[in-house]
């Protein structure tokens, strides 16, 4: 039987990637198990419908993903709550008529879109990426929401590398299976 210590234990840890200073967190390794990945994605998808059931009776619409690995989750973390999936990407990326949100990385500024006809006014969304770390996507996508006029009802993520802070800019509630 999996458990979500075990699918901890399979994160790996490549310190100085992509550059010096850097402890990337590889989260590729769940996905050589398959019992890790369904214990993964069972425990986000239980935890996101009893987060659900506390907005008096509505459930989530939709499930966004962003570029590029909350791909990996979105979809599948989408039918389990028979809700659509709907990405949000980098600049350039996205065909027809967008709405776009800009942020502060480290060196400039990056742009992310949605497409402005695959959320509906008053959706309630669900946000998913593998990790958290200084916040500046996920705050972007939750601007691209609004914008939509829809409501961010719960940010997900595998990893939360807490010391960052990243949560201290989100406006929506958190959960992060896996904390360091
Ligand atoms: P933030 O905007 O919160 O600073 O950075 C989060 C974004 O960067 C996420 O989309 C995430 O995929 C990526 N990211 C930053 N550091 C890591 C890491 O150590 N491991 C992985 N898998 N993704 C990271």
């Amino acid at each position: 039987l999996f458990t979500i210590e075990s699918v901890k234990a399979l994160v790996k840890d490549y310190p100085d990637f992509p550059k010096d200073g850097i402890l990337f967190k590889d989260i590729f390794p769940i996905f050589q198990n398959h019992r890790a990945l369904d214990c993964l994605l069972n425990h986000m998808a239980d935890e996101a419908i009893t987060f659900s059931k506390k907005l008096n009776g509505s459930k989530i619409d939709a499930v966004v993903g962003l570029d590029a690995r909350g791909f990996l989750f979105g979809p599948t973390l989408a039918l389990k709550l028979e809700a659509k999936f709907v990405p949000i990407r980098k600049r350039g990326k996205l065909p027809g008529i967008l709405v776009s949100a800009s942020y502060e990385k480290e060196y400039g500024v990056d742009i992310v879109e949605i497409q402005a006809d695959s959320i509906n006014q008053g959706d309630n969304v669900l946000i998913v990426d593998d990790l958290l770390a200084t916040g500046g996507t996920c705050r972007a996508a939750e601007d691209l929401i609004k914008k939509l006029g829809a409501n961010v009802v719960l940010n997900q993520f595998v990893i939360e590398l807490c010391e960052l802070n990243g949560r201290d800019i989100l406006e929506a509630p958190i959960h992060s299976v896996i904390k360091y």
